[in-house]
């Protein structure tokens, strides 16, 4: 009888550039690909919500079924339960008698965790777990460093070395034909929202960007992104935008939940060098891409310290407020801080916050409200549909000012920032629209405005629109 390899998909549910299928499907064993959806995930937190949302939930369901169908495309399945990591495998270990599991490495401590209880349930079997390093760009073994603890703390030394340095490896090709699960392996239904204990994300008419998980719904949006729409020529110069589908890539969900992989898009960004145009635009996109490398490799170094309140920096001076009221308002885009607030509001109706927004956010609770970082990144793991472990706390410490910022004190100005990055309000007045009447002038700086000028806008502070929760005036001094 044909060894049996079992074939844990975590984030990387995809078939293309996906080494731990590829390897297994060559193999000349039974292939027997699982994945396991693990209820702590939507355990409600001290904070009043659930770890992971239903946007992310959502879009992981999706991922899920297209993942199913992709594997059916060549002859096998996906097979799917709800339970710990540890607890599905002793079940499909003993249900296909299996000695092996490939699967992707993965560096944070709940994701370590799982990885040795899986471990450990395969010892108990004589059984055996081989690891695959598959999210980032460049390869772990690839790094100019002798070890992990040598990486910079610097991004753009960590860059400069890399790019010098290190090629982008080869992508593996989707596996011709598995073989069918065995007849007695039950391919196991995808549950439904309401069976994980979430509600279903109420439809806003104000969401413009709509995202479907997957592998096959990811490798459009790089053929509409970089081909079809021609977008990648003016990355640079559109990916600080707020409003809209395509002023950047939008493909972190995808890259979050491995439906796509960053070596892929590497590839897809040569060929349209090769074909139509190299700038500063094609490169910046990879840019992006090396940061998101980074953030993977600083968790490794660091291991539970991105976690911790010090940070990575260990920075115990700083002293964190634990304030529930200011909290909420902050979650629930009701500061009083038009930029702020359109920015939290988008968030929590789609998921979806570009990268401007995200730093603005963080550093209004950080800094300016003091907050512990920490809730916004549990916020943010919430909320967000491309969370990602690695890039979610690596920039939550960067932006608290406990992380790998060079810059001591970085701090964002917002009134600042809205001004620079949506002068005439369009991106305030999409999403909150009781501020349409306000000129642009004006549209930031509600807070300043007259009590008459307010009536004659038809704003009523504290009843159609928070009073203001910090002073604006302190950001026109500098
Ligand atoms: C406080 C905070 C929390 C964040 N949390 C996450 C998260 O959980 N998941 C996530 O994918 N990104 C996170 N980011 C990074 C960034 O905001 C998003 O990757 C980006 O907005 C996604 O939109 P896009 O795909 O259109 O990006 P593009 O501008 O098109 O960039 C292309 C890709 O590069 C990567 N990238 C870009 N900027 C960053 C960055 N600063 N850090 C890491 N990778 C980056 C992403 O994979 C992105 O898809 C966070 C940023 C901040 C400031």
């Amino acid at each position: 009888m044909k060894e049996v390899i079992l074939v844990w998909l975590r984030n990387d549910l995809r078939l293309h550039d996906n080494e731990a299928l590829y390897k297994a499907a060559v193999s000349a064993c039974h292939v027997i690909p699982f994945t396991c959806i693990d209820p702590r995930w939507f355990q409600v937190t001290h904070l009043g919500f659930t770890k992971r949302g239903p946007h992310w939930a959502t879009f992981l369901l999706q991922s899920i079924a297209d993942m199913r169908r992709r594997l059916q495309s060549i002859g096998s399945n996906l097979v799917v339960r709800v339970g710990t990591p540890a607890q599905v495998v002793a079940e499909l270990q003993k249900a296909t008698g299996a000695r092996w599991i490939y699967t992707s490495r993965e560096v944070t401590s709940e994701e370590i965790q799982d990885q040795l209880a899986v471990e450990n349930a395969m010892q108990q079997v004589g059984g055996k777990v081989k690891y695959f390093w598959q999210s980032t760009l460049y390869h772990l073994e690839d790094l100019p460093f002798k070890s992990i603890e040598l990486l910079p703390d610097v991004f753009t030394q960590f860059r400069k070395q890399v790019e010098k340095t290190v090629r982008v490896r080869d992508i593996f090709p989707i596996p011709g034909k598995l073989p069918p699960l065995p007849p007695n392996l039950l391919e196991g239904t995808i549950p439904t929202l309401q069976e994980l204990g979430l509600k279903e994300p109420p439809q806003d008419r104000r969401q413009l960007v709509h995202f479907t998980g997957g592998e096959s719904a990811a490798l459009d949006r790089v053929k509409t992104y970089i081909w079809e729409k021609d977008l990648l020529k003016t990355y640079k110069e559109t990916r600080n935008g707020l409003l809209g589908a395509d002023f950047s890539s939008k493909f972190s969900p995808w890259l979050a939940l491995g439906c796509l992989s960053p070596r892929y898009v590497w590839d897809q960004v040569q060929k349209y060098q090769a074909q139509r145009v190299t700038n500063d635009s094609t490169y910046w996109l990879i840019f992006e891409l090396l940061w998101r490398d980074y953030f993977r490799f600083v968790a490794l170094k660091y291991g539970n310290r991105l976690f911790k309140k010090g940070g990575i920096k260990k920075d115990r001076r700083i002293r964190w407020i634990e304030n529930k009221t200011l909290f909420q308002c902050w979650m629930e885009g009701k500061t009083g801080i038009p930029f702020i607030d359109a920015n939290m509001q988008e968030l929590a109706a789609t998921g979806f916050m570009s990268n401007r927004g995200r730093q603005n956010v963080a550093s209004f609770l950080t800094k300016d409200l003091q907050i512990d970082w920490r809730w916004g990144a549990m916020y943010f793991e919430h909320a967000l549909i491309d969370y990602d472990v690695c890039s979610n706390w690596g920039n939550w410490n960067y932006i608290a000012g406990v992380g790998n910022d060079p810059r001591e004190n970085r701090y964002f100005n917002i009134l600042k920032q809205a001004c620079q990055y949506d002068p005439q309000g369009e991106f305030v007045k999409h999403w909150l629209p009781v501020l349409k009447p306000l000129p642009a002038s004006w549209i930031h700086l509600v807070g300043e405005l007259s009590p008459s000028q307010l009536q004659s806008y038809g704003i009523e502070l504290g009843n159609n629109y928070p009073s203001p929760m910090v002073n604006t005036s302190r950001w026109m001094k500098t």
